[in-house]
């Protein structure tokens, strides 16, 4: 069976054969890695060699610090100005879909939000170019998504907030092609796509930016409490940063980001050439800024998608719903979606619409 599953998110087999062999007994221990006390040699290994094959993967300059937090990104919408507006009271955000509004919502909390750019008017199908940013001088960061998981849009470019710190929401393209970190003050990601099982959310943040939350801060949303403790304040998601650990190893044996990118690029570029090629199947999104995990799709005849998703799962492809707010399928092809598996939905898609068209 295939998984196409938004998050969270197909893993690869053999992470999870691997995780099954080791689940009941680490090493020999007599005990389980998810029995063992976070603060135990064993764990703190473990724990040690995920952040470092994360720092390889991304390269990340030794003045980050990495954090492996609970919460969801949903918790970073609010530890984000929390900790980064210092003595300032605006924030800048790019609304480029459902996920920036949700950031934003929650940014509006605590500060004064300038949206500096936005594409609802054109229903998100593509993103702001940078000559329609509008930044403001008073902004502490600027915020952007760039992956919007449910409208299949993502940045083509990084934008350029010059002095002021850039954050963004990789939730969903995370370690899916190769980012220049330096450019970010801070990034975070859920992990239940690229990185690993529901329940980690990873950060990386520029040391210089810590420190600095405000005094109503709640001890477990201070960044510094964290990069302080090693992830260790209190007791951290210790399975999802094992099993992330297995993941990191298993995209370094891929060829790390840059080879697991390429195989993206082939994965997505084949899935929009049979969407296009065909009046049965049609995805809106101006072509530089088409996702490369998120493909959504709608069928020319939407009285058939139900039968396109029972048939679908008859032949093995699963997850192909669309999500709930805007209908239609969506293919997520993250890195563990293999190439065959994507061939196995275009041939799929091209049957259905000959029987069916
Ligand atoms: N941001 C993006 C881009 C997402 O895709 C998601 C979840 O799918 C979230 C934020 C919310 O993540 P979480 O469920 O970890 O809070």
């Amino acid at each position: 069976k295939y998984n196409f599953s938004a998050g969270p998110a197909a893993l690869p087999d053999q992470v999870l054969q691997q995780a099954q062999a080791e689940l009941a007994d680490w090493q020999g221990k007599g005990l389980s890695i998810m029995e063992m006390s976070h603060r135990s040699d064993e764990f703190v290994s473990v724990a040690t060699a995920a952040e470092q094959d994360l720092r390889d993967l991304m390269q990340i300059p030794d003045h980050y610090k990495v954090l492996f937090l609970q919460g969801g990104a949903t918790s970073q919408f609010g530890m984000i100005p929390m900790n980064l507006l210092g003595q300032k009271t605006q924030a800048d955000y790019i609304n480029t879909g459902i996920w920036s509004k949700k950031a934003i919502a929650e940014a509006k909390r605590y500060a004064q939000v300038n949206v500096v750019a936005s594409t609802e008017a054109e229903n998100f199908t593509r993103v702001p170019r940078a000559d329609e940013l509008n930044l403001s001088a008073e902004a502490a960061y600027l915020h952007y998504t760039s992956n919007e998981t449910i409208g299949g849009l993502e940045f083509d470019y990084i934008p350029d907030a010059g002095q002021t710190p850039l954050v963004v929401d990789m939730s969903s393209d995370i370690l899916s092609q190769p980012v220049e970190v330096s450019r970010f003050g801070l990034i975070y990601a859920g992990a239940q796509k690229n990185i690993g099982p529901a329940g980690l959310t990873v950060v990386i943040v520029r040391e210089d930016l810590l420190g600095q939350a405000l005094p109503t801060t709640p001890t477990m949303y201070d960044y510094k409490v964290h990069a302080d403790a090693d992830s260790m304040h209190n007791t951290p998601p210790t399975f999802a940063w094992y099993l992330a650990g297995l993941v990191f190893k298993w995209l370094k044996a891929q060829g790390g980001v840059e080879g697991i990118a390429e195989i993206n690029l082939r994965k997505a570029r084949k899935l929009y050439a049979a969407i296009d090629a065909s009046d049965f199947y049609a995805n809106p999104i101006a072509l530089p800024n088409r996702s490369i995990m998120n493909v959504p799709f709608t069928l020319a005849d939407t009285q058939l998608e139900s039968r396109f998703l029972v048939e679908a799962e008859a032949a093995g492809l699963l997850n192909l719903q669309g999500h709930r707010s805007v209908g239609g399928m969506r293919a997520s092809i993250y890195n563990a979606v293999s190439e065959t598996a994507v061939e196995a939905l275009i041939e799929f898609m091209q049957h259905f619409e000959k029987t069916r068209a």
